[in-house]
């Protein structure tokens, strides 16, 4: 897609309110699934398998929702149904959409060291982080962000400014060059644009 350097390109973060909406959403979703996976694998396989049983249930729990997120997180929308119906979406740092990879160490992460193993506080850590990252966000350097329909497929060599103060990144307009400083999106601070071209 092309990108249109005059354009202010703005960049929200989302709302820890939706993005707890957006992901009971999809739980729902992957519940549903997973209980027509159980009761299909009931019907159709005798008692007496129990190990075939207990492989297609793990296929259940861990490969769909697996699958779910990072399938949805890294084509078409590049967002899950629920992260679709909040209108919001996970990006890398530089908001750009995330590979399978790391959408993959994402979900992991959410769910065994932020949910299980630290009992849901590596969520609430995204309340008290600056652009509001929780746990996994940190360590796989994702960012929820407003999904506003446009691009974010910035490449990381047309990344102009810097913010000085929380490091986001910002495309300085016409307007903020002939000012000679853009206001930062996420923390307000005005930073001086010291390359003019
Ligand atoms: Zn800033």
């Amino acid at each position: 897609m092309e990108l249109n350097q005059n354009k202010k390109y703005t960049i929200e973060l989302a709302s820890i309110f939706n993005r707890f909406i957006a992901i009971n959403i999809d739980f729902i979703i992957i519940a549903i699934a997973y209980f027509l996976l159980y009761y299909i694998i009931d019907i159709l396989i005798p008692v007496s398998e129990s190990l075939l049983i207990a492989l297609l249930r793990f296929i259940g729990v861990i490969v769909i929702p697996w699958f779910y997120f990072a399938f949805q997180e890294t084509t078409g929308n590049y967002a899950t149904i629920g992260q679709k119906i909040m209108g919001i979406k996970v990006t890398d740092e530089y908001y750009r959409n995330i590979s399978f990879g790391r959408s993959t160490a994402r979900f992991f992460l959410k769910m065994y060291l932020s949910a299980m193993l630290l009992s849901s506080i590596g969520f609430v850590i995204a309340f008290f982080t600056k652009k509001k990252q929780a746990l996994h966000d940190l360590i796989v350097k994702t960012i929820v962000i407003k999904d506003t329909g446009e691009t974010t497929e910035k490449p990381v060599e047309k990344v102009i400014k810097v913010c000085g103060d929380c490091k986001t990144v910002y495309h300085p307009n016409k307007s903020d060059f002939a000012k000679g400083t853009f206001i930062c999106p996420i923390c307000g601070k005005e930073n001086i644009i010291w390359n003019k071209k």
